[in-house]
């Protein structure tokens, strides 16, 4: 039962956050909401222990599809991350704060880049792509990210000082057409690059949250050194170019890590 505890352990973690919000914020849409992700992500942990194939893409069309679809569309809640800013410089902590500080803030000290790995709406689609696995190494152009993050801040900010009427709907609108904007640059940039985590390599913003709090991830995948054989295999399957064999935090493209697995499920040797 002990190979169990991985999924048991995540459902406990977002069962706590579940009853923790519904009860301190007064509102059961959060045990719904947290109890259906965390059961989604248990189920493709689970999964993934029975070895099944496709475990990874499971989570990732249920909390996806959820995310987008239903909070997005049907509930106009803008997540991305101009909605976190929207609530930030409203001072409520809701929805997208909540969001943020759980899956891209302080979360990812927990479990890393969990949520690209399995949750994100974008990369949900981006990995129907054919480019599955890189073929060249990594470019130095990841400052991009620096100017998307910059430019959602001050699209919010701007609209906030402008005083302009209706913000809510300007945000539902903004959720719209930023989720298009992403899938369009991040389709061409996976064809350009053969890559289909380009988008996430350079472009994405939220990475500027995620890639230094992964840094110091208690969840992470190490290397066994003794059956390691050296054979490279987990870094000619791995879609984000990690050194998976170092040990240390200062692994090549470490907080690149979004813990797909496809380096564990791979390894002749069972080392990592
Ligand atoms: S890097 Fe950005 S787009 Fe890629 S999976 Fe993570 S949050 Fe989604
Ligand atoms: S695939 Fe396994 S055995 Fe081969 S280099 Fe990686 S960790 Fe070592
Ligand atoms: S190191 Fe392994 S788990 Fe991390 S991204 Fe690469 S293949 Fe996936």
């Amino acid at each position: 039962m002990r190979k169990y505890f991985a999924p048991v352990f995540m459902f406990a973690v977002f069962e706590a956050v579940a009853v923790t919000l519904w009860l301190t914020k007064d509102n059961i849409f959060y045990l719904f909401n947290f109890s259906y992700i965390g059961s989604a992500i248990s189920l493709g942990t689970f999964l993934f222990i029975r070895k099944y194939k496709h475990a990874r893409r499971i989570v990732q069309l249920l909390v996806g599809l959820y995310m987008l679809i239903y909070l997005g569309l049907i509930c106009n809640e803008n997540m991305q991350i101009e909605g976190f800013w929207y609530y930030l410089f409203t001072g409520v902590f809701e929805a997208a704060t909540i969001h943020y500080a759980v899956a891209k803030i302080f979360g990812p000290l927990l479990f890393g880049r969990g949520w690209c790995g399995y949750a994100c709406w974008t990369a949900m689609i981006l990995d129907f792509l054919p480019y599955k696995v890189p073929s060249a190494p990594l470019k130095k152009i990841g400052w991009i990210r620096y100017i998307t993050f910059a430019i959602s801040l001050v699209f919010v900010a701007a609209l906030f000082l402008s005083r302009v009427g209706n913000i809510e709907r300007i945000m539902f609108w903004a959720f719209i057409g930023g989720n298009a904007a992403y899938y369009i640059a991040g389709i061409a940039l996976a064809y350009a690059f053969k890559d289909n985590r380009a988008f996430c390599k350079y472009i994405c913003p939220i990475t500027v949250f995620l890639k230094p709090m992964s840094y110091f991830s208690l969840l992470r995948i190490k290397c066994d050194k003794d059956k390691c054989v050296s054979c490279g295999k987990c870094k000619k399957v791995c879609p984000m170019d990690v050194d998976i064999t170092d040990n240390s935090r200062k692994r090549e493209n470490g907080t690149e890590c979004i813990l797909c697995m496809e380096c564990v499920r791979n390894c002749p040797k069972d080392a990592l």
